[in-house]
């Protein structure tokens, strides 16, 4: 499983996601983004997500 911590992203933040693919994964924090934060998802967030996905 793939596992990121918003919070590493977003100080404060203790929403987590887990999902078996990067893609799955990215989805899930992307929607979390946009619906919690308010933040569109660029590249540059997209490669800062990417560095801190950890694998489980
Ligand atoms: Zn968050």
């Amino acid at each position: 499983m793939k596992q990121i911590a918003c919070g590493d992203i977003v100080p404060g933040c203790a929403f987590t996601a887990e999902a078996k693919t990067e893609e799955e994964l990215l989805a899930k924090v992307a929607e979390h983004a946009k619906t919690v934060h308010a933040i569109e998802v660029t590249p540059e967030l997209v490669n800062q997500v990417k560095a801190k996905i950890k694998n489980t």
